[in-house]
């Protein structure tokens, strides 16, 4: 080692710090060298960070490590620290990407680049006031921000904002196919309610989340092929196969274009999906197509660019349009996203259960027309994501009781509009309040559930139910009926009583999200969930969010 460290000795440090670039700095500080080598300039050291990332082939890696090397022993003070967290490509020093764009956007409002007078006596904003300044600058900012989403790349924006300026920056710095573009990403939403308000009025699709990994396939016009991943690495090499099936997927009319697809583990003999995990066993460079036994098939969602225009700008319904008409499918290899439209909240969950069982994560919700384009940094409306864990997140259902109905409003007006439902404590042997239930009924079962328990309404609560008085309800119910009902998950509640004093020495589990399944004729009472159970319920799902928490970050790791 250059630092008379050994290995054991920094990897343990490294451990123990959380930091290889402090690791480095501490390891300098005991380093005695014969003689002293030149200081570092920035130029220098950029150059062989260049060098280095444009290393390949067989002795690639001593010849990384003799760069690094050499970098190393000349580094003063804390450069160590910064120059290795360089190489591992997080710099931690509180500056984001976001900021640097913003900063660039300022700067170049206040002393647009080309003027002749050095910036202390030129200030584009002086006299004006605080706001305008502030809407200016943020004017500017944006067009560097979305400039940067289409064509991220410092080494192209700063020569053109340089001899353009700011307001012909889009004109000169364009989305290309072979350079990625940052992907759109998605927010998750708690239910089908929550895309509604999200949304608004305005139309939307939903689409399968397909769960593997995101692939952006450029089609350059000289008929190459590029394949990058969701953080624009280059995974080109990675994907002989879906590169050698591209000709016979696209139309002859295409002559260069960007895709915007999840490539997914397929078993082709029992045509269906994978997971995720069986996709990240496969090589991740230079694999041999004649030797890969992972299949993938694409599901395309989205078109960037098609023969020579950016696309970014139109909205998605249009965007899809020149997808399908673009593309052909081919089971198994290529194929466009499954969707649906509809503003119905029961479609929607139908087809976000028919996604799980099709192998997928759930759905992505995308506006079709409204705010609806590939401009992220312009975009209000991020893509939504709808998962299975927010809705099927607790493997079983559970069986409870109706204590009472909420009287409906709106379309609900005459009926029951929701319901409290219990969990059954034997050893209190009281029914305990879990959740109010509002979703999955049918205009047809709420009719049902009216006309069935106006027989059972009782003038008080039974003083076996236990309840808080914040969420006592319209009419009580005698204990006459036991329901299905799935939920998203449990958490400890303040106003709901299951289990309390199990899990939470006061505090009770409430249900989130609960949707209603059906009636469950063939218990009784006193058969429903029992607290117990509820407590149980809680505790695994706790540790099955932290194992998957763990898996997830190994996965990420691996990337
Ligand atoms: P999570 O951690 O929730 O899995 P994520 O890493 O998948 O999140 P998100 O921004 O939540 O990222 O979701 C967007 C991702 O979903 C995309 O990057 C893409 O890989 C994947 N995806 C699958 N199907 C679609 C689809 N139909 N439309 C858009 N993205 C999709």
């Amino acid at each position: 080692m250059i630092t008379g460290r050994g290995i054991d000795k920094v990897k343990a440090d490294a451990q123990e710090k959380g930091d290889l670039g402090l690791v480095a700095e501490t390891s300098r500080s005991s380093q005695r060298t014969m003689f002293t080598p030149a200081k570092l300039t920035v130029p220098a050291v950029f150059s062989k960070l260049r060098d280095i990332a444009g290393m390949s082939g067989n002795s690639a890696m001593a010849k990384k490590i003799e760069k690094i090397k050499g970098m190393f022993v000349a580094c003063r003070q804390c450069e160590a620290r910064y120059l290795i967290r360089s190489l591992g490509g997080k710099l931690r020093i509180g500056l984001a990407e976001q900021s640097v764009l913003t900063a660039l956007g300022n700067a170049v409002f206040r002393t647009p680049p080309g003027q002749d007078f050095p910036p202390e006596v030129l200030d584009a904003g002086k006299g004006l006031g605080a706001d305008s300044l502030k809407k200016k600058m943020e004017e500017c900012a944006l067009i560097i921000k979305s400039t940067y989403c289409e064509c991220p790349s410092y080494d192209a924006i700063i020569p053109a904002l340089i001899k353009y300026g700011i307001q012909e920056l889009p004109n000169h710095c364009k989305l290309t196919p072979g350079v990625p573009l940052k992907p759109m990403l998605a927010h998750p939403t708690k239910g089908v309610s929550e895309v509604f308000k999200r949304f608004d009025e305005a139309d939307f699709t939903c689409e399968y989340k397909y769960d593997g990994e995101r692939a952006q396939i450029h089609i350059l016009e000289n008929g190459d092929v590029h394949i990058y991943s969701r953080n624009s690495e280059n995974n080109t090499s990675k994907y002989p196969d879906i590169i050698a099936r591209i000709p016979k997927v696209k139309a002859d009319t295409v002559t260069s274009c960007v895709i915007d697809s999840e490539a997914v583990a397929w078993d082709a003999e029992k045509k269906q999906i994978q997971p995720f995990q069986v996709l990240s066993h496969r090589k991740r460079k230079d694999a041999d197509a004649s030797n890969i036994k992972i299949q993938v098939c694409v599901y395309a969602f989205d078109l960037l660019y098609l023969n020579g225009k950016s696309l970014v700008k139109e909205p998605f319904r249009k965007r899809r349009e020149l997808l399908h008409s673009s593309f052909r499918e081919v089971e198994g290899e290529f194929v466009f996203a499954k969707s649906m439209i509809s503003s119905n909240t029961d479609e929607i969950a139908e087809f976000l259960d028919d996604s799980i069982k099709g192998n997928c994560e759930g759905l992505m919700v995308k506006t079709l027309d409204v705010d609806a384009t590939y401009e992220i940094a312009k975009r209000s409306h991020n893509w939504l994501k709808l998962k299975k864990d927010y809705l099927d997140g607790v493997g079983d259902t559970l069986d409870l009781l109706v204590m009472g109905g909420f009287l409906g409003t709106g379309k609900r007006t005459g009926r029951y509009g929701g319901f409290l439902l219990a969990c059954y404590d034997e050893e209190n042997e009281e029914f305990q309040s879990i959740c109010k239930i509002g979703t999955g009924f049918t205009d047809a079962s709420l009719e049902t559930h009216a006309s069935f328990f106006k027989d059972h309404v009782t003038e008080k609560p039974k003083p076996y139910y236990r309840y808080d008085s914040s969420v006592e309800p319209d009419h009580w119910f005698d204990a006459v009926q036991v329901w299905e009902v799935k939920c998203a998950d449990l958490s400890i509640s303040p106003t709901h009583m299951a289990a309390a004093g199990i899990v939470d020495p006061e505090k009770g589990i409430s249900l989130r999200f609960p949707r209603f399944l059906r009636i469950r004729d063939d218990k009784k009472p006193e058969e429903a969930t029992s607290a117990s159970q509820v407590a149980e319920l809680y505790k695994n799902q706790q540790q099955i969010q932290n194992q998957q928490k763990s898996e997830k970050e190994e996965v990420e790791d691996f990337y």
